[in-house]
């Protein structure tokens, strides 16, 4: 199977439209040479947007995190607070999640990502009552949070089952689940470095249920914790097995482990050729998904160009606060003008899209390009303590 004749038959097959097993998967992505994989993915993408391919998009949004305190203390997280570490754990109020919501508006972002702790007093009754009171005060906002571990977390916390967890919640103003959690799926990765989580069948398990019910997600895989080729190949598989039953998987999006301030130490990064390869072989292997999404907020700003042409059709957000990857050391940061700039130079239209990913606002004229600059990442671990907006964001207040 590694042959050069062998795996360039594969990569041609797949190019082409093909389905290709878990074993053909991760002999392409060990052996085939980077830019023939990249060329391949960057084939059924094309074909996939047929008519659009020349576009690539964007989205604004606000990734809310209301408290850090957390019974899972998963090994690679520089987030969290024990629940008895009363000098490091914080929890936000319901008006100060307003407010950011408010200045989230005021940017023109359309999106809430609500993301914290697994908190031993949270459960349904909390998310139900902050959900109604954001879509109360702003309809307009999409609410596309959480995921499977929160579900099962705030059901064990209410004594409900997770069907009523989730019903509930999309009743209280939940659209879809952000797939956080994911981490790794398989079981021995996901073990040693998550072992207070539930098993990674059972993430898929609590997906697959939401999708049934109406809720659809993204997927998500945390790479480079010390997860063996095969167990990401095994990942992607778990998530494609799932979306040939729902459908519901809107998008699968990589992200590389920042190693800082964690109890992983030691544990290397995933370099960022295997993250490109890993965009190029999630773009080839999963044929019943969407969208793949371009990580530049752990991976930097010209390898999320890079992943354009690596089957990447989507860039993500351009946040205006988030807290929980930076904590870990993700240092990377943009504004709206530099992500249609950096879409541009990879010859691409930028789009502004909108959750479900139609497109709000195509820049296909530089003239027209938006001037509010203000519209920045907020890349922040100490800003969040004392509830401290972003200077951009403050300025935006005072004017
Ligand atoms: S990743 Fe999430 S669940 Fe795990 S310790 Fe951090 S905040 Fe808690």
């Amino acid at each position: 199977m590694t042959e050069k004749a062998d795996l360039q038959s594969v990569l041609d097959r797949a190019a082409a439209g093909g389905r290709i097993t878990p074993e053909e998967a991760l002999a392409l992505y060990r052996d085939a040479p980077l830019h023939a994989l990249g060329a391949a993915a960057d084939a059924v993408r094309r074909r996939r947007y047929a008519g659009i391919e020349h576009i690539a998009t964007y989205i604004i949004e606000r990734n809310i995190n209301y408290t850090n305190v957390c019974v899972t203390a998963c090994k690679f997280c520089a987030f969290y607070a024990a629940p008895k570490d009363k000098d490091k754990g914080w929890t936000r109020d319901l008006d100060d999640i307003l407010r950011r919501c408010a200045e989230t508006v005021e940017l023109g972002g359309t999106q809430i990502m609500f993301q914290g702790g697994h908190h031993p007093d949270y459960g349904v009754e909390y998310y139900e009552k902050h959900f109604k009171a954001i879509k109360d005060a702003f309809p307009q906002l999409v609410i596309h949070s959480l995921g499977a571990s929160e579900v099962e977390h705030m059901a064990r916390i209410s004594g409900v089952s997770v069907e009523e967890a989730i019903t509930r919640i999309h009743e209280a103003g939940l659209d879809s689940f952000a797939g956080a959690g994911a981490e790794l799926l398989p079981a021995r990765p996901r073990k040693a470095i998550a072992p207070l989580k539930e098993s990674g069948e059972r993430w898929l398990e609590i997906m697959e249920t939401a999708h049934r019910l109406g809720v659809e997600s993204t997927s998500t895989m945390l790479m480079g914790t010390g997860e063996t080729n095969a167990e990401r190949i095994e990942h992607l598989r778990m998530i494609r097995d799932v979306q040939d039953r729902t459908g519901g998987f809107r998008a699968f999006i990589p992200y590389t482990y920042q190693p800082e301030n964690n109890h992983l130490k030691g544990r290397t990064q995933a370099t960022l050729f295997e993250y490109l390869r890993m965009i190029a072989i999630a773009r080839v292997f999963l044929d019943n998904v969407q969208h793949i999404q371009g990580s530049w907020l752990t991976t930097g700003k010209e390898v999320g160009q890079l992943s354009l042409h690596y089957g990447a059709d989507d860039l993500g957000s351009i946040m205006l606060e988030e807290n929980v990857v930076s904590s870990a050391g993700a240092k990377h940061r943009s504004n709206r003008l530099e992500i249609i700039d950096l879409i541009r130079k990879a010859d691409r239209v930028p789009a502004q899209r909108a959750t479900t990913y139609e497109h709000l606002v195509v820049h296909d004229d530089p003239a027209n390009d938006p001037v509010d600059e203000r519209v920045m990442s907020h890349i922040s671990s100490t800003a969040i303590e004392g509830g401290t907006a972003h200077p951009e964001l403050k300025l935006l207040s005072a004017n």
